[in-house]
């Protein structure tokens, strides 16, 4: 038996990155998982190695900042599958600069990706999950979200906005079955953070006490727990995942 047999999962961002990690753990934890990601051929070639792996997996390119692409990306899992159980709102960039050089573009570009995205995800899964009664929504914030990163005021605010959409919906939400949680990665390998100059990743280990930084997926075990009957009396926590960064 798998933590998740037979859930169905929805990942966005996932043909890549943490995202996919995730999907592989929980495929191979029993869940049916279905990729939503902005570069379709990405995605249906990563459900493809799911698949080729034994896992169940299907794939559709989604852009969620775009509300109708998440109400089709859900739809497709429940058609798919029959159900939607998890909601993992992971699909997120950056658009990095210090707040005199950033322009307006570059941040809305960014809150409506990681902030718009992850309520379109909560809010279409939820239609689902309602009445099914019962449902796993995990929102992927930042550790940025709590502290704030230099040259980073669209993403830690993003992240920072990703808290209080856990929080506020899982009070909504809760009554249905349905719990909300978030997890906040600290620095974690994947390409997102591998374009990073060299002194700018020396001095993030440096603040590590665990002294490395993280792989996909051990942000994708935190996921998996969060999304099991292991956290059935969980709802509006937010888990650090950081090597002790920043506690
Ligand atoms: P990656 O850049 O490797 O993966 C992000 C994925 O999201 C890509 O597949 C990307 O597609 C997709 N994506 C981007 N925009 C959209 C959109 N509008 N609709 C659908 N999909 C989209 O990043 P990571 O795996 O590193 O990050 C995953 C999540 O984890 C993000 O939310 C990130 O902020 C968060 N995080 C990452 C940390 C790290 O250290 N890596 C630390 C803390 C949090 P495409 O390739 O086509 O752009």
């Amino acid at each position: 038996m798998g933590l998740v047999d037979e859930r169905v999962a929805v990942i966005t961002g996932g043909a890549r990155g943490i995202g996919f990690e995730i999907a592989r753990v929980l495929g191979g934890e029993g869940a049916c998982v279905v990729l939503g990601d902005l570069d379709q051929d990405a995605a249906v070639e990563a459900a493809e190695r799911l698949r080729a792996d034994g896992l169940r997996a299907s794939a559709v390119g989604c852009d969620v900042t775009r509300h109708d692409d998440v109400t089709a990306l859900v739809s497709h899992a429940a058609d798919t599958f029959g159900r939607v159980d998890v909601m993992v709102n992971n699909a997120g960039i950056t658009r990095d600069a210090t707040m005199r050089k950033m322009t307006v573009e570059d941040f809305r570009a960014v809150l409506d990706v990681h902030l718009t995205g992850a309520w379109h995800g909560t809010r279409c899964a939820a239609e689902v999950m309602r009445g099914q009664g019962s449902g796993a929504i995990v929102n992927i914030s930042s550790i940025a979200g709590k502290v704030g990163n230099f040259g980073q005021t669209n993403y830690s605010a993003a992240k920072a906005g990703l808290i209080g959409l856990t929080k506020a919906s899982a009070k909504e939400l809760a009554r249905a079955g349905i719990r909300v949680n978030a997890v906040q990665p600290g620095l974690i390998r994947t390409a997102m953070t591998e374009a990073m100059p060299a002194e700018a990743w020396a001095s993030k280990i440096a603040e590590i006490p665990m002294g490395r930084a993280g792989e996909p997926r051990e942000v994708a075990g935190v996921v998996l727990f969060l999304a099991s009957d292991l956290a059935s009396y969980l709802t509006g926590a937010v888990i650090e995942v950081t090597g002790g960064r920043y506690m």
